[in-house]
């Protein structure tokens, strides 16, 4: 853990400036520098870093940040490994926090872990290429199936011998401790060795024997598990547990290796990924492999297991979009269905592409040689949601019962996706494929949105206010509207708490009875208060978090400004300030007129947060009772009335609000 004043101190020294300038040329224009973005290629610059807020900004492609997400994306680092890289840069001693002993001694027991598997995969590469039984049994293997000798030694494959004590014996003699060989999950325990006592080579057994290794490496490129292949070139032999020799041996659950995180491949695919904004995701080691030897080096493996919400922020940190790979048969395809619904989950961009017949990438890209492959690839991949839609829909024509099934099923994979944009893209689109009206997509996307909503981050209740308005306070299902309308106002909100939180503003009091007043309140105060007073949450969940965090440190008796948003860990809020904090200013010559900027608008600032909030409010009501009337349509009897008062209850308070509304607008 490094302590904040640390951070804070590597933060300060960093000038932005100076950080990007190590990578990339920069020359002065006004008050910021200019260069080529280092993210997307380009000739004419449109890279721009502003010294004096401490941020760069390409105006090409949207990239944005401090030194410290600069080095996380250029470097592919995560926040604690930027500070560290810049703390280096900077001769600043890092000095993190005590760690108690139980926490040293299995640090350095995983350093050892470390160093066992390094030792093997050398020792196992060894053996494919300096033995004799290597060389004819494992490399023959490899040769066979049409593996490139620069490949092999790219992905650091090897061979294990059919001796089980071959590899246990060879690592003692070289000063291994048989404990790590087996807390590695290299070797197995044979039940001879009694509890407690120590482990000698006699107790151990290799797990791999006769088969060829993959290295399974972390995303830093160290060697943390194997994947050991049978020699038979069986097609689909038994799994495990099923009484015949299984087809791959995996390495166990240790304290290195967590399979539900680990994606093959992604160590050797991580830069080409960022550069091609896009990731290949495939079933097996030899798929991977087999890629690369096309040329294509965007492609990771779940490796059989079937796929992790870990496992895919590990993809997301790299880019937005994904291209799931079917193997021919119907299994692979069921098979990623759920996989495909975490992703979208997730809010990746996903596409799909099947093989013909049997073949999974392995096979088809040994049949045709490497420019067709790539070719095949370009022309196939279909957007995922658009091939459900019309492969579905294509099955099911001319049955109304059947057709309302598959409709469920992909209102319900929408619905998945967190981006109320994209949605309706989609919902758009289904609509044409299907001949379906597009509100009736909607409002049953809708519904299920309002499930996955009260099942996550929902819960919790604000206290409520007892104020004229009071009948504002929704309940939360009303509160998720039919689109995205209040964007600009969420924005706009955070933007005002963010430069003006401790701005002191003078309301007047809206209750008719009591004496007419004014009170002072703070406009962070003021903008929180009427929101909790409606129990508003925002619809945006990146804008939510930010008003989250800007809670939890008001809680903490700070009071956050810009640049604790600006500094923050999580990239996504880092990067929406920065969006924020340039909202009046697009281009970027304007930064240096900030100042002027602020001191203007600092007269209207009542005006403008009121304004805000009520058009906020309205909007919510509006699609809430639009929402309602197309309820309506759908309802009977004693409902129907029901929902007709409700409707007329949102009506009478939207015309309070557009009171309110208007007195603010008009001066
Ligand atoms: P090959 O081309 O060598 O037959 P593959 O990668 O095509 O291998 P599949 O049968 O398609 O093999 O399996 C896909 C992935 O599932 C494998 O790469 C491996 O990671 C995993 N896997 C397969 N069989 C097993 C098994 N018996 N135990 C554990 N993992 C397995
Ligand atoms: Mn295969």
């Amino acid at each position: 853990m490094i302590p904040k004043d640390t951070i804070d101190k590597i933060i300060d020294a960093a000038r932005v400036e100076d950080v990007v300038g190590e990578f990339i040329t920069l020359k002065k224009r006004g008050a910021n520098f200019l260069g080529l973005c280092p993210f997307h290629g380009e000739k004419t610059p449109s890279f721009t870093v502003s010294p004096s807020k401490g941020i760069y900004k390409c105006f090409g492609c949207g990239k944005a940040g401090t030194s410290v997400s600069f080095i996380m994306e250029h470097q592919q680092l995560n926040y604690p490994e930027a500070l560290k890289w810049l703390a280096k840069k900077y001769n600043i001693e890092i000095v993190e926090r005590e760690i108690s002993p139980e926490e040293k001694i299995l640090q350095n027991e995983k350093e050892s872990l470390y160093i066992v598997m390094q030792y093997a995969q050398r020792y196992f590469s060894n053996n494919l290429h300096n033995s004799d039984e290597g060389k004819s049994v494992g490399l023959g293997y490899f040769i066979e199936r049409g593996f490139r000798a620069d490949i092999i030694e790219k992905f650091q494959l090897g061979y294990s011998f059919e001796d089980k004590k071959a590899m246990g014996y060879e690592a003692v003699k070289n000063s291994y401790k048989p404990e790590y060989l087996v807390k590695t999950g290299l070797s197995i325990l044979s039940n001879q060795h009694k509890e407690g006592e120590p482990i000698t080579e006699k107790d151990i057994f290799d797990r791999y024997s006769s088969r060829v290794m993959f290295p399974i490496h972390d995303v830093g490129g160290r060697v943390i598990g194997f994947g050991g292949r049978i020699l038979e070139s069986d097609k689909k032999p038994a799994r495990t547990g099923s009484g015949g020799m299984a087809k791959y041996i995996n390495s166990p659950q240790t304290d290195i290796y967590d399979k539900s995180k680990v994606l093959y491949g992604l160590w050797f695919a991580k830069k080409n990924i960022q550069e091609k904004d896009s990731c290949f995701l495939v079933e097996g080691y030899t798929d991977v492999i087999a890629m690369h030897q096309a040329g294509i080096e965007n492609v990771v493996a779940s490796s059989g297991t079937s796929l992790t919400v870990e496992q895919i922020k590990s993809i997301h940190r790299f880019t937005n979009n994904i291209v799931v790979l079917f193997d021919g048969d119907s299994a692979g395809e069921k098979a990623s269905i759920r996989a495909i619904d975490l992703l979208l989950e997730e809010g990746m961009n996903v596409k799909v592409l099947m093989f013909p017949d049997n073949d999974d990438p392995d096979s088809f890209s040994k049949k045709v040689p490497a420019e067709e492959f790539k070719t095949y690839l370009e022309n196939n991949t279909q957007d995922f949601l658009a091939y459900k839609t019309r492969s579905l829909f294509n099955e099911t024509k001319n049955d109304p019962i059947k057709k309302a099934g598959v409709i469920k099923d992909i209102v319900q994979s929408i619905s998945l996706i967190p981006d109320a944009i994209i949605r309706s893209v989609y919902i758009k689109e289904c609509s044409n494929i299907m001949e379906i009206d597009e509100n009736v997509l909607q409002l049953e996307v809708n519904k299920l949105r309002r499930k996955i909503n009260s099942k996550s981050d929902f819960k919790k209740e604000p206290e409520s206010f007892t104020n004229e308005v009071e009948d504002l306070l929704l309940t939360k299902e009303e509160q998720i509207p039919a689109t995205f309308v209040t964007e600009h106002e969420e924005k706009e909100l955070l933007r005002l708490i963010l430069n003006y939180g401790n701005v002191v503003l003078e309301i007047d009091t809206e209750n008719k009875e009591a004496e007419p007043h004014v009170f002072e309140i703070t406009v962070c105060e003021y903008v929180l208060f009427e929101l909790m007073r409606d129990n508003i949450y925002f619809q945006n969940p990146i804008y939510q978090m930010v008003l989250d965090e800007y809670i939890h440190q008001l809680q903490n008796e700070n009071l956050p400004n810009i640049n604790f948003f600006i500094n923050h860990p999580n990239p996504a809020i880092s990067t929406f300030t920065i969006e924020l904090s340039s909202l009046n200013h697009d281009l970027s010559d304007k930064w240096s007129t900030f100042g002027v900027f602020i001191e203007k608008e600092i007269f209207t600032l009542k005006k403008s947060t009121q304004h805000t909030l009520y058009s906020l409010k309205e909007k919510r009501l509006n699609s809430i009772i639009s929402e309602k009337q197309e309820l309506l349509k759908t309802t009977e009897g004693e409902e129907n009335e029901t929902m007709l008062r409700e409707i007329s209850r949102l009506t009478q308070l939207k015309i309070n609000v557009n009171r309110l509304l208007g007195r603010i607008i008009v001066k």
